[in-house]
């Protein structure tokens, strides 16, 4: 279960995020991932856009339609 480094794009602090295959929908790429990051300041929901290894190519502030589970970053 790959770990994941990136930044919350509403509030530009680190995050870490645990994702696999089965959290993707895998008929395309990159494939939707909704991420809520959970701290008092923020608790705001994000989506990531990940590759076929998972790397993340893009984020999106809003939910965009696709994705099949929220992940929760710390
Ligand atoms: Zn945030």
């Amino acid at each position: 279960m790959p770990l994941r480094f990136n930044s919350c794009p509403h509030c530009d602090q680190r995050i870490v995020f645990k994702i696999e295959k089965d959290d993707i929908d895998t008929s395309q790429y990159p494939a939707p991932v909704y991420v809520i990051h959970k701290i008092d300041s923020c608790g705001k929901l994000s989506t990531f856009y990940v590759d076929s290894l998972l790397r993340v190519s893009y984020t999106e502030l809003e939910k965009k339609p696709g994705g099949i589970k929220i992940l929760e970053a710390k």
